[in-house]
């Protein structure tokens, strides 16, 4: 990463500000004590540089957000876009990898999970790394409540086609598929990522859908 030491530096100044929060594994069950209230919490995983779960945050402050990204130096620049965004006390990100989310979260303690833009894997052999294979999936359902629901986009086909499959199998209810979601009903009030304004500038087609997970 270009930059590094800037990112370290900011990486280490928002843990003191409380914006990183460097161990998820110790808040498991305790996330709503930590924000100080009783909102829902909505995860982001793979936040990236950060602009979608900014933005939420300064839209929804009754929303708790956590954002998770396995590369904890972007989170620097996250907590940098945070609070250019003016985001508040409701927006805390942590440098975690996704595969051991139940190490971090309490049965039903998430309302929602956003998955955007997540790495495609196209080799077949790394089909359990896609965070919508069915490993991932059955950690979703036992972190969300009962109406808890994910909310996936990518612009890349063939993983949203193996998500369709990957949430049918699994038992769970899709909802608002699109294949084009910037000309489609659900356009109006969509917020883009980093990846989803390179790739429509681009003129790719982003795909979306929600998924409730059927008890
Ligand atoms: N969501 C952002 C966007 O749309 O601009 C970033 C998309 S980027 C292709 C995928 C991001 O997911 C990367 O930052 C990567 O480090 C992160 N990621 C991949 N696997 C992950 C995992 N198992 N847990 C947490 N983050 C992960």
């Amino acid at each position: 990463i270009r930059g590094r030491d800037k990112f370290l530096r900011q990486y280490n100044t928002y843990i003191e500000e409380g914006r990183i929060i460097p161990e998820a594994p110790k808040y498991k069950g305790r996330w709503r004590e930590l924000f100080g209230n009783d909102n829902p919490i909505y995860i982001e995983i793979g936040t990236g540089r950060g602009q979608f779960i900014s933005q939420h945050a300064v839209q929804n402050p009754e929303i708790n957000y956590i954002g998770i990204e396995l590369e904890y130096l972007l989170l620097g620049r996250v907590g940098h876009k945070a609070e250019v965004a003016g985001a508040g006390k409701n927006l805390i990100v942590t440098p975690a990898d996704a595969s051991r989310l139940t190490d971090f979260f309490e049965v039903g303690e998430v309302q929602r999970i956003y998955l955007n833009f997540s790495d495609p894997w196209p080799k077949n052999r790394h089909t359990p790394r896609r965070l919508t294979h069915s490993n991932f999936l059955k950690s979703y359902r036992e972190v969300l409540d009962a109406h808890g629901e994910v909310h996936f986009k990518t612009d890349n086909r063939p993983l949203f086609e193996f998500s369709l499959n990957s949430f049918a199998e699994d038992d769970w209810k899709l909802s608002k598929i699109t294949l084009d979601l910037h000309n489609s009903e659900w356009a109006e009030g969509n917020i883009m990522t980093e990846y989803e304004q390179k790739f429509s500038e681009q003129g790719v087609p982003i795909n979306r859908l929600e998924a409730r997970a059927l008890p």
